[in-house]
């Protein structure tokens, strides 16, 4: 965020300039932030830039700030930015800390060092434009940002030079190879039989099975998530497709049911299990993230959800990436962020909510180099647990 006092500070700044210049060279960063700092300075050394704020003066520093801001850029001599402390501390317990910290230094520092203004235009796959993003909320976006792996370098070119142009992963055509993946394990859910239903139908306290009408009906009794998950012999570290079909009739418009992979809790308090997700909303929302993060990474718009109906979501690995579709359209691409075996695939269900599902596919490319061999008549273990914590916070404004 830029400071709305800026104009006015900018003029006591001036004020201070002629009256007495002692502080205007002030180099005063917080430890927290140096490492941070260190790393624009090389890249802005890397796209042509020189900065020397240890000789030419600049203050980082924590604040409290209001508003869900995580950082104020004050226009004042030297510059001086403030990060908020809540917001810094909660992220520091998180798995993308590293990149959400850098993103946020590098958006303030965008600010007071390169004068650059908020910019919230997108790129054609929905992604923000620029981590210049921030100010006014455009469609009441939330600012998450997938500022991680390949987009990093983009963002970074973009903020020295506005006119980068747009990179390859924000293309809306797919242009990789998605056929070779065999059938590994399916559910129709037509009948009670284990084969047809895999998870139990019964009813206890906090929740009821069912198959109802040809699917697998899931009811929630509970207030937090449930994931709804089968363990596998199918690793996701090999190139996999998992696809199914979710029907969430009812409930708020913003919670979120989707398909999820990865290692399942051992403790479902503990938000630091390395899930990943990929959930819509009725209200045409599309989240993709992993659970050991502070939030999802980015919020897309996607038209081809169906508000009201049976939306089928299929996501695609291939190498370290992942290829996410709705209802057979490609939308969106990003890093896997699991780098360890992981075997368990599943669903997951909002707080108290019911969910059909239909049509259950893993499929597995064993023509691929990472492709594996799947077991002949394996039997799948198949869970249900309940989450207390599953970040999928607003990220603050910047
Ligand atoms: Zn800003």
């Amino acid at each position: 965020m830029i400071s709305t006092r800026s104009f006015i500070i900018s003029l006591c700044g001036l004020f201070l300039l002629f009256t007495s210049c002692k502080n205007s060279k002030e180099y005063s960063v917080d430890s927290a932030f140096a490492d941070y700092l260190k790393r624009f300075e090389t890249e802005a050394s890397a796209h042509g830039r020189q900065f020397n704020p240890q000789a030419n003066g600049l203050i980082i520093e924590f604040g409290n700030l209001s508003n869900n801001d995580a950082g104020l850029t004050h226009y004042e001599t030297p510059i001086r930015i403030q990060i908020d402390r809540t917001y810094w501390n909660a992220i520091s317990e998180t798995a993308g800390a590293d990149q959400m910290k850098e993103d946020l230094i590098f958006h303030e520092l965008g600010h007071g060092l390169l004068g650059r203004d908020h910019l919230n235009t997108t790129l054609d796959n929905g992604d923000w434009k620029s981590i210049m993003c921030g100010g006014s909320t455009v469609n009441n976006r939330p600012w998450n940002i997938n500022y991680r792996s390949i987009r990093r370098s983009y963002y970074i070119d973009e903020l020295f030079d506005v006119n980068t142009s747009a990179p390859a992963f924000a293309s809306t055509q797919l242009t990789v190879d998605t056929t070779g993946y065999a059938k590994s394990l399916y559910l129709s859910f037509n009948t009670e039989a284990k084969t047809d239903a895999g998870w139990p139908i019964s009813e206890d306290a906090s929740h009821k099975t069912s198959i109802d009408n040809g699917q697998l009906r899931f009811q929630s009794k509970v207030d937090s998530v449930y994931m709804v998950y089968a363990s596998t012999p199918i690793d996701i570290l090999s190139d996999f497709s998992y696809q199914l079909t979710l029907e969430y009739p009812a409930g708020s418009l913003t919670n979120q049911y989707g398909i999820i992979f990865g290692n399942m809790p051992v403790n479902s308090d503990v938000s630091s299990d390395p899930i990943e997700y990929f959930t819509i909303n009725n209200n045409e929302k599309m989240y993709m993230g992993n659970r050991s993060w502070y939030s999802y990474f980015t919020e897309l718009t996607e038209p081809s959800i169906l508000t009201a109906g049976k939306n089928t979501l299929k996501v695609i690995k291939i190498g370290t990436m992942l290829y996410y579709f709705i209802n057979s359209s490609y939308c969106y691409c990003s890093e896997i962020e699991i780098t360890t075996s992981a075997n368990q695939f599943g669903f997951m269900v909002p707080p108290k909510g019911t969910v059909w599902v239909d049509n259950l596919l893993i499929s597995v490319n064993s023509t691929s180099k990472t492709g594996m061999k799947v077991k002949q008549n394996f039997q799948p273990e198949f869970k249900i647990q309940s989450a207390k914590k599953f970040n999928l916070n607003k990220g603050y404004n910047q």
